[in-house]
């Protein structure tokens, strides 16, 4: 239903937009509305899909011209059935879109989210490498689960992660204490060689060297050379109130250690929020469904609702239907941003009772014999009303 809205305005282009413009344009919006630099911003994900569709289609010479003709509701999922030949299919993931419009270079990780991570943070497996040999430490990415309750209330979590540091044995320069290096007779200390290919000549890190420029004489026993050591490290993480699954925190200063002076990288923990037995999260509003009995929902009365600011008693008014929602203003998840809390809202669920004994059945049975449709049934009068017009026509 969001794929009603014009793909052009969608994207910021005319109807005449070139190919570049139409990639352009996506490129720039995406990177804008991507989930990871909105985490828990439900608006941000929803344009984020939008633009993916639509430059997926506008995109596409067939599909452009199917939509000039037909319009955005060739491309929904209702009009697709009975649509214009061809369009079927329905819409790809758009995380797959933006790995093809950026290029799928950014490491193979599993999900949507590990490509752009690496490409707007950097690090990842291509971890920088400048002219003297210092290279950069990794980004660590770091994916923890937590309980629905952490993330309303906030927790500190301990974690433990595996990573590169610095070697104390030789200070991380990789030479075993009391030798030194040499400079590499190869690429005379420039780190760089000449390789000619066809007709260009190209320049490369020089194999002997890694591109360091220096050859170590007597390498570390403890890091064999690399000044860099596999540990483990734990961290306390503190979990602010109100994450989401998809918010991201960055710990700094606590990914790889740099090799040769370079620096050190950044940890980014993932969160993911564990399902809760009786509440369902949507942004920062809560979801319960309560049960309530019919005889209460006919008479009214106050039932006791649990909520995560503790227990609540709430008002069900005289007749309430099933599915009917009540709100209970602010005792939902806190903002993360510092914005006004959410709220609850309380689903009605009415219980229809089972096993009734001889003597409830008899009791139910006379009373619903002294019920009147028009006045306590108004909805069933009202539908069998229109039932009866449509089936003869009147
Ligand atoms: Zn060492
Ligand atoms: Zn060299």
């Amino acid at each position: 239903m969001a794929t009603t809205k014009d793909f052009y305005e969608l994207l910021g282009v005319s109807r005449t937009a070139s190919p570049e413009e139409i990639k352009k344009a996506y490129r720039k919006l995406a990177i804008q509305f991507h989930p990871d630099k909105n985490p828990g911003n439900k608006e941000a994900e929803e344009k984020f899909k939008e633009i993916s569709h639509a430059y997926e289609v506008l995109s596409d010479k067939t599909k452009r011209a199917q939509y000039d003709q037909f319009g955005p509701e060739a491309f929904t999922s209702a009009g697709r059935a009975n649509g214009p030949s061809g369009a079927g299919g329905g819409f790809h993931d758009p995380f797959d879109i933006f790995s093809q419009v950026f290029g799928s270079g950014f490491g193979g990780g599993g999900g949507g989210n590990s490509s752009i991570f690496e490409d707007l943070f950097g690090g990842g497996g291509g971890a920088r490498r400048s002219s003297n040999g210092a290279r950069d430490g990794s980004d660590l990415r770091y994916d923890l689960e937590i309980d629905f309750e952490d993330a309303v209330y906030g927790a500190d979590k301990k974690i433990r992660i595996p990573k590169l540091s610095g070697c104390d044995h030789c200070n991380s320069s990789g030479c075993e204490p009391g030798s030194g290096r040499t400079t590499c007779t190869r690429c005379g200390g420039s780190g760089q060689v000449s390789m000619s290919q066809g007709f260009f000549s190209i320049r490369q890190a020089c194999p002997s060297c890694q591109g360091a420029g220096q050859i170590v004489q007597n390498p570390c026993k403890v890091c064999r050379g690399a000044g860099r050591v596999q540990t483990e490290k734990t961290l306390q993480i503190h979990i602010p109130p109100g994450v989401d699954t998809g918010s991201r925190l960055r710990v700094a200063g606590e990914g790889e250690s740099g090799v040769r002076g370079g620096s050190v990288g950044d940890l980014y923990v993932f969160i993911h929020v564990r399902a809760h037995d009786i509440f369902h999260r949507e942004g920062n509003d809560i979801i319960c469904d309560v049960p309530v009995s019919f005889a209460v929902a006919t008479l009214g009365g106050i039932v006791e609702v649990p909520t995560v600011t503790g227990k609540a008693k709430m008002k069900i008014p005289e007749g309430t239907q099933n599915g009917t929602v009540l709100r209970l203003k602010g005792k939902g998840v806190p903002s993360l941003r510092g914005g006004a809390r959410g709220d609850m809202h309380v689903r009605i669920f009415i219980e229809v009772p089972k096993n009734l004994s001889r003597e409830q059945r008899i009791d139910l049975e006379n009373f619903s014999s002294k019920l009147v449709d028009s006045k306590n049934h108004p909805i069933r009068d009202q539908f069998v009303g229109k039932a009866h017009r449509f089936m003869t026509g009147d």
